[in-house]
């Protein structure tokens, strides 16, 4: 049997573990979270539930064994993000987004980096650790990739001895507050070796201890939605790191250390899509299977109704199932099938956005009031999936059009799942 979509004992395991974990831990603080006083306060309303993330194994869930963590698959990661997005998104949100500040190393960090760098995230128990993806620059993101010089990434790391030295502003650099406003653990910024060169020739990622000389948090944002997703600008001001710290080449490898940092999180990104439809379903079903509206019967009996609800609970079948196969793609390749990670991201924010809409017209006007229904949270919640983690207008389409113009293009590759071809 070559398709087999049957999860095994171990993974509904996990799901239950982390359903379990979603009701009774990030169940009680969601409104609370999404209700503070300013973003700061937000994120430090998910901090005890951060900790208890950490007790129960979830935040070394994606460092690999060799390093001391747990190496989940990419489709347990999937299972998990899933349960976790349904009643909240902004702690595994904070998880993800350390998963994604350490991706770089993971994918493309030496043994010896590996080994400093993950084992201390490994090892922190108490969710002490953040990591972050210092990637957006002030000024921009989308353009990241310019060929141009006179575009793309300003941030700029300059060789002096044995050490690179970066200046830039970024912002949006989750979790790069660490927990007291002093910085995170760890960042990995994303920059260019050469101010007279284009991407493909000078973009880098660098790996920067939090610790490190002229590092500060200049702004913490405040946003419609997963409030608790702590979003700060931070500035790099002469910072001072060992060459040994360089992810991959510099030049000659940053293109690729970027796309494979942001091809995990766009698979993962869709099980955060199915999460919260999922979310938004189950509230307007049950909604509309006990509520009459001062009608003879249960609004679900109207033909519109049902019809809806039908074609919400088939987006949301095909948002899941489209998760899966792009996460274990993703796996089986080490990373290398990119293509279907990026529709995934692209096609589940865009259902997830339009779905809880629907799930909202279901409802109808008590739906559009904070205290009566929980499905304006879970909008706004939602309304960032297209925006972020590279948008889908600036960024993840044009992803895709770039590889579908390459004249190899092919276009069953993504469903049988191979190894792409090397660029
Ligand atoms: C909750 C949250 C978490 C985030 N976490 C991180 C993080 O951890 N690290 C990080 O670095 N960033 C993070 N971001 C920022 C995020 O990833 C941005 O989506 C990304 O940097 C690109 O932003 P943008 O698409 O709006 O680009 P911008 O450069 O600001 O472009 C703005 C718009 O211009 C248009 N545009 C620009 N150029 C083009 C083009 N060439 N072609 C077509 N259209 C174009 C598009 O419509 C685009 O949306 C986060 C944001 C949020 C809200």
């Amino acid at each position: 049997m070559a398709i087999d979509f049957t999860l095994t004992d171990n993974q509904r395991d996990l799901q239950k573990a982390a359903k379990d974990f979603a009701d009774g831990v990030l169940g009680p603080i969601a409104a609370r979270i999404d209700r503070a006083a300013d973003g700061w306060e937000s994120f430090l309303a998910g901090r005890e539930a951060y900790r208890e993330m950490a007790h129960a194994g979830f935040t070394k869930s994606f460092i690999p064994i060799e390093h001391g963590g747990v190496g989940f698959s990419m489709l347990d990661l999937a299972l998990a993000a899933e349960e976790l997005t349904r009643v909240d998104v902004s702690v595994p949100t904070t998880l993800l987004a350390s998963g994604l500040g350490l991706q770089p190393v993971i994918q493309y960090g030496t043994p010896e980096q590996k080994e400093r760098l993950l084992r201390p995230f490994a090892d922190d128990t108490e969710g002490d650790l953040l990591a972050s993806y210092a990637f957006t620059d002030v000024a921009g993101g989308a353009n990241f990739d310019s060929p141009d010089p006179a575009g793309g990434i300003q941030t700029l790391a300059r060789r002096d001895g044995d050490d690179w030295v970066i200046t830039g502003q970024k912002h949006y650099t989750t979790n790069g507050t660490g927990w007291d406003k002093q910085g995170c653990h760890l960042y990995t910024v994303v920059c260019r070796t050469d101010p007279a060169a284009g991407a493909g020739d000078a973009l880098a990622v660098i790996a920067v201890p939090g610790t490190a000389a002229g590092i500060t948090v200049a702004d913490v944002y405040d946003k419609i939605g997963h409030r608790g997703v702590v979003t700060p600008r931070v500035d790099f001001d002469e910072v001072r790191v060992p060459a040994a710290n360089v992810i991959g080449q510099p030049g000659k490898s940053g293109k690729q250390v970027v796309a494979g940092a942001f091809s995990w999180t766009a698979a993962l990104i869709g099980a955060a899509c199915v999460g919260t439809m999922r979310a938004a379903f189950e509230y307007a079903l049950d909604f509309s299977r006990t509520e009459k509206r001062l009608g003879t019967v249960p609004v679900i009996e109207h033909q519109n109704v049902g019809f809806m609800l039908a074609d919400i609970k088939m987006r949301i079948e095909a948002c899941r199932y489209l998760t899966w196969k792009a996460c274990h793609d993703f796996e089986r390749t080490a990373g290398r099938a990119q293509e279907l990670a990026i529709m995934t991201k692209v096609y589940c924010s865009e259902a997830a956005v339009s779905t809880i809409y629907d799930c909202m017209r279901v409802v109808g006007i008590a739906s559009y009031t904070k205290d009566l229904a929980p499905l304006e949270r879970i909008m706004r919640d939602a309304m960032v999936f297209p925006l972020y983690d590279g948008g889908n207008q600036g960024v993840r389409r044009r992803q895709l059009h770039d590889l579908i113009r390459q004249p190899g293009y092919d276009p069953m590759l993504a469903a049988r799942g191979d190894i792409p071809p090397a660029e």
